[in-house]
Parts: C-alpha cells; structure tokens; sequence
C-alpha cells in the first residue's frame, strides 16, 4: 500500500484541522466519524465511508493514481474529509525553529532594525549560552552578523546595545496557516483561504 497519499481533514465548520495519512483516513471513514466531500464544478457532494467504497470508482480519472489496492477492490484515497461532531479549530504551537523565528522577528535585526537576506541572519543568544541563556523563544532573536559580533559574549547593556522588543513566544495558529507556502492537493485550496 502506498501510505504516501495525504487527506485534508475538515472540523464541521468546514475548517482546515489536520493533514492525514492513509490509514487514518479510512479509520476515520470506516467507523463513521468522517465523509468524504467530493469537490465538483465548485459544487460538493459528500459520501459516506460505504458509499465513498462504493462509487469511488466513478471518480477514476479526477484521481488517478491515488489509488489503493485492498484484498478485493481498488480505492481511492479522498483527497478531502469532514469530521461529522467535531467543531473546535484547531490551534498549533509555534515550534522555535529558525524559520519560525525568523517569521517572529519579521527577517529584522533585532539590535539595528535592518532587514537583511536570510542568510546574513543569525540566531543569537540575548543571555549568553555560557552565561545559562537558554535557546528559548523567550533568550532568541534574529541579529544581523555585524550586531552579532559587535554583541559577541556579552548582555546587550554591557555591549551598549538594546533589542528592539522584548522577544516573546508567538501565539498558537489556527492549524491551517500551517500549510501555507507547502506543497499540497489542488483540491485542497478550497478549504485553505481565510485566516
Ligand atoms: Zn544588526
């Protein structure tokens, strides 16, 4: 079985709150907690997980390859399913990585308030790590290499520099801005627009 196939999971509201697998997703339709939505000349039909079993060959040429193989049929993977109760958004942490953070501190060097290419950004550390600085949201912020150096292994007072704001972890997201900028079904973009 080719588990590489991805499914776009719905709350009932119709918002973006998860990305799955294959596997989950048929769990997800064969126990009945989710339908498949169908999108079609921008109009949806929705199946239930007998019905999707049962008519999905209907859809071979929308599909194509997404195609599984089961002991005695072929199915294809929905590319997009709706939770039948749940109705909450989900919200995602920000994971502290360079990227995010460079998302935080808006490609902004923190000391000078200069932007610069990516790469000519670094992470520094407002504590020192040899002084206990943690590699935190909260002791992390994007500085140019010039600020970085002039900085070197010192607190920004005794280097005579001062941080343009106090650096704080992100709020949560809603789950779907998550996907923003990553490769993903066409027929996924449905369901992706708004904040
Ligand atoms: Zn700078």
């Amino acid at each position: 079985m080719d588990t590489s196939y991805q499914t776009l999971v719905l709350n009932r509201l119709w918002q973006a709150v998860n990305v799955v697998g294959v596997e989950r997703a048929f769990s997800l339709l064969s126990v009945d907690h989710a339908q498949v939505i169908y999108a079609e000349d921008g109009s949806f039909r929705m199946f239930d997980g007998a019905s999707w079993f049962a008519h999905c060959k209907e859809f071979e040429p929308v599909f194509g390859s997404r195609v599984i193989h089961t002991v005695n049929q072929r199915v294809f993977v929905p590319s997009v399913l709706i939770l039948r109760t749940y109705d909450r958004m989900l919200m995602q942490e920000m994971k502290f990585n360079r990227q995010n953070l460079l998302e935080r501190d808006e490609f902004k060097c923190q000391y000078c308030g200069k932007n610069f290419p990516t790469k000519e950004l670094n992470m520094d550390h407002v504590i020192p790590r040899d002084r206990g600085g943690g590699t935190s949201w909260e002791n992390v912020v994007i500085s140019c290499i010039r600020c970085n150096s002039k900085k070197s292994n010192r607190l920004p007072k005794e280097a005579g520099m001062r941080l343009l704001k106090e650096p704080k972890k992100p709020p949560c997201r809603p789950f779907m801005t998550s996907l923003y900028g990553k490769p993903m079904e066409k027929t996924w973009t449905h369901f992706l627009h708004g904040k």
